[in-house]
């Protein structure tokens, strides 16, 4: 038996009343775990055992998965709720987090992370901010932070007015002068890397309080999407669904 703080990632259910688990936790990191008899109205753990809280629980080794046997809820991000957007987001960085991590190994500075992302959304931080501020630390833990300040080719430092591309395969950004690879043609705008500097350098707080065009935070949020994208090597699933929520899209009739 051990006790662990915990936040749930994901869940599925299993058999006929059990729930596997996968839970990120400081020391032990990720690790999937089986609440047997979850799924009956008299499991004593079952409305604790939820996501977007971090739980303190109590698990039992067992062959496969260790066995959830107590639950205690530590934080409720309640607020993280209400919006369809903020739980969806929630569910964006989990997968993040999931996909990030091997099973097993310890993991106190992205669980910390993961932490204080649901902390900002129930605080009613702007979800696409949070989200943001989120990708570009977690890129950092992963020692792939995007280089936007100098050439990622020929290492000189950007200068104002000239233009730039963004190369995710190269990690940042390219100076007008080098070729790059023949693909690299996306440019991206002057606000839009001045936005993702501010990522790198200012606080949660600072960022909260930035006005901008949304057409910069667009810019900004299809950047660092493409840049993790080639640094965990595919689309997380929940995107689909945080796209969906955010914007309805219109489906264009069959012909
Ligand atoms: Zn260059």
């Amino acid at each position: 038996m051990y006790v662990t703080d915990a936040i749930v990632l994901s869940r599925f259910d299993f058999g006929e009343a059990d729930r596997i688990l996968t839970l990120i936790t400081p020391e032990i990191g990720k690790l999937k775990a089986i609440a047997k008899g979850i799924r009956r109205p008299t499991s004593r753990v079952g409305g604790s055992l939820e996501p977007f809280a971090e739980l303190r629980i109590q698990l039992a080794r067992g062959r496969t998965f260790d066995v959830v046997t107590q639950v205690v809820v530590g934080h409720a991000w309640l607020r993280l709720r209400d919006s369809l957007e903020s739980a969806a987001t929630a569910w964006y960085m989990a997968e993040l987090a999931d996909r990030s991590l091997e099973e097993r190994h310890p993991a106190e500075p992205l669980y910390a992370l993961l932490h204080r992302a649901y902390e900002l959304l129930d605080a009613e931080m702007a979800p696409g901010r949070v989200a943001r501020w989120y990708e570009m630390r977690l890129a950092d833990e992963l020692g792939v932070r995007p280089e936007v300040d100098r050439c990622v080719e020929c290492d000189r430092m950007l200068e104002a007015g000239e233009s730039y591309r963004w190369v995710p395969p190269l990690g940042g950004v390219l100076c007008q002068r080098c070729p790059g690879p023949p693909a690299a043609r996306a440019g991206i705008s002057a606000d839009a890397l001045k936005l993702l500097k501010a990522y790198q350098r200012m606080d949660a707080e600072g960022l909260a309080e930035l006005r901008l065009p949304e057409a910069v935070e667009r810019e900004v949020e299809a950047s660092m999407r493409e840049f993790l994208r080639y640094s965990l090597e595919r689309d997380p699933r929940s995107l689909a669904f945080l796209d969906e929520v955010r914007a309805p899209r219109v489906v264009p009739a069959a012909t």
